[in-house]
């Protein structure tokens, strides 16, 4: 038990819950307390069925969004259920996918709630990137190769182009991890070229990882954008590019940089 022990859940806070990538065996121990604890989760569409089976069977369950492509509720929307049902004595908890700091809107809803009077504090999960990593039996650090790991997002608004500084993340020691780019991988891949990094910089692409139907690609970036829509579903996937990749990988790595090369 953590040093708050179980008076760290009072009735009218809110914890920002991280449910780690979708296995239910890595969410942390002091997640499950909290979900376990909850009255209230409001949950998002990442987050799995066999993690929410955990609340209590009283609490309510309330989805809150969020795949893209499908409405979903405005963040200040969400803001304002969490903070209301606070106000309202329950014991809250907001579970999201993966890790609450890493592209999950949790200042928004710590704003909200330290505004409000509410009590708020965060529990970290395991990101996309680390589970992609472990899935592909990679590192995304190397010693000596890849001196830095860059969290990234290349998901823009409809109709509008990514503003990233393509200069600054062509960087050939550092291995990109790149969140919500599923879309974008074309663009991604034309820019990154025109920054300066070579074609053949290994990629690999991870659909929905760690869960049952994981899905791995390696290629390379300039066939980043043929991987991307011939190999991926409909699920999350994150984008790893970088020397860090090019190792050895797991054995159902499927590797579209040889099927290519092979049919020319
Ligand atoms: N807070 C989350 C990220 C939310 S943004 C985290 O720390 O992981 C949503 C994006 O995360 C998706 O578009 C995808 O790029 C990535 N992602 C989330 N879960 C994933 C999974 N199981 N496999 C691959 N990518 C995932």
């Amino acid at each position: 038990m953590s040093m708050f022990g179980k008076h760290d859940f009072p009735a009218g806070m809110v914890w920002l819950v991280g449910a780690g990538p979708g296995d239910p065996e890595l969410l942390t121990r002091k997640a499950e307390r909290l979900i376990r604890t909850a009255n209230m989760v409001f949950h998002d569409a990442l987050v799995g069925p066999e993690v929410l089976e955990l609340a209590a069977q009283s609490a309510r369950l309330v989805p809150v969004g969020k795949r893209s492509g499908r409405h979903s509720k405005a963040q200040g929307e969400i803001d304002r259920m969490l903070v209301e049902a606070a106000l309202q004595g329950e014991r809250v908890v907001r579970l999201k996918g993966g890790d609450p700091s890493i592209f999950g809107r949790s200042a928004e809803e710590m704003t909200a709630c330290r505004a409000a009077g509410v009590p708020v504090a965060i529990c970290p999960g395991v990101t996309a990137a680390s589970a992609a990593a472990a899935g592909l039996g990679a590192s995304l650090t190397l010693r000596g190769l890849a001196r830095k790991l860059v969290l990234v997002t290349a998901h823009a608004r409809a109709g509008e182009t990514l503003d990233l500084d393509w200069q600054a993340l062509a960087d050939p020691q550092a291995t990109l991890a790149i969140y919500m780019g599923k879309a974008a991988a074309s663009e991604v891949s034309r820019e990154l070229m025109a920054a300066g990094l070579p074609a053949e910089t290994p990629v690999a692409l991870v659909e929905n990882a760690s869960l049952p139907d994981e899905r791995r690609i390696g290629t390379r970036l300039d066939l980043l954008p043929l991987a991307a829509r011939a190999g991926l579903g409909s699920g999350p996937a994150l984008l790893l590019i970088g020397a860090a990749l090019g190792g050895g990988c797991t054995s159902d790595f499927r590797s579209i940089a040889t099927a290519e090369t092979a049919s020319k």
